[in-house]
């Protein structure tokens, strides 16, 4: 495995971990939970693989996605890579849009253009759903995977709430300004970056994958 561009090696005492994803909302927040306990956190960007072939994500559930995408990922890289697969789960839906979460709409070239006719087919899903109903969650699983391929660990987080009527707050991504999550009404997009790490599906995967992993060394 050669050295690939904007690479640096970890610092000493840290455990290097490759995110494998293209959204930089979501390794930014697994890294604010890694990187105070001792993980060296790389997006694919910063080990020069952002244009790597992207697998076929064709599993059943989240976690089949993020086992698909953590293997193939630290195989191709020979390092160890954590892969997230997340989506928004709507009760009144059936569990949709679920893994199909980032492309529901079918349209939209950029990430926030995918987002914006997302949220909009969202609100005109539940359009007629009465408050009592519109309960949901966003689910998020984690997988590690060691460079030869073989799965450390695998993780499950969710972040319940209710889907407002409007798009509000301008933090975080994806379904985020309609998921309503406090008890005083605040979406997830209202949130602060910290304050939504205290509570969302990504930042109980992240800690529950820490705490399987202690200080044990990863091996291949
Ligand atoms: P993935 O990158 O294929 O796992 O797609 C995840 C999709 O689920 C994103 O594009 C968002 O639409 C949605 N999603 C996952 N996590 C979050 C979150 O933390 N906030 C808002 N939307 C999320």
């Amino acid at each position: 495995m050669t050295e690939m561009k904007g690479m640096t090696s970890p610092r000493a005492g840290c455990r290097e971990i490759i995110v494998a994803s293209g959204n930089p909302h979501k390794v930014e927040e697994i890294r604010e939970i890694l990187a105070p306990c001792g993980f060296a956190v790389r997006s694919l960007t910063e080990v020069g693989a952002e244009s790597m072939p992207e697998p076929v994500e064709d599993g059943n559930s989240f976690a089949e996605n993020a086992r698909i995408k953590a293997v193939a990922y630290a195989r191709s890289l020979g390092r160890m890579v954590l892969a997230d697969d997340s989506g928004l789960a709507v009760d009144a839906l059936g569990g949709a849009p679920g893994i199909h979460s980032a492309r529901w709409a079918g349209t939209g070239a950029t990430r926030a253009e995918r987002d914006a006719s997302n949220n909009a087919k969202l609100l005109r899903e539940l359009a007629s759903v009465p408050d009592a109903r519109r309960s949901a969650r966003f689910v998020c699983a984690l997988c590690l995977a060691t460079p030869s391929g073989r799965v450390v660990a695998e993780t499950r987080g969710e972040y319940p709430g209710v889907i407002g009527h409007m798009l509000r707050g301008t933090n975080g991504f994806g379904y985020d300004p309609l998921l309503v999550v406090t008890s005083d009404g605040r979406t997830s997009a209202e949130l602060s970056p910290e304050e939504k790490n205290a509570r969302s599906h990504r930042a109980m995967a992240v800690r529950a994958m820490v705490a399987t992993l202690g200080s044990r060394a990863f091996g291949q």
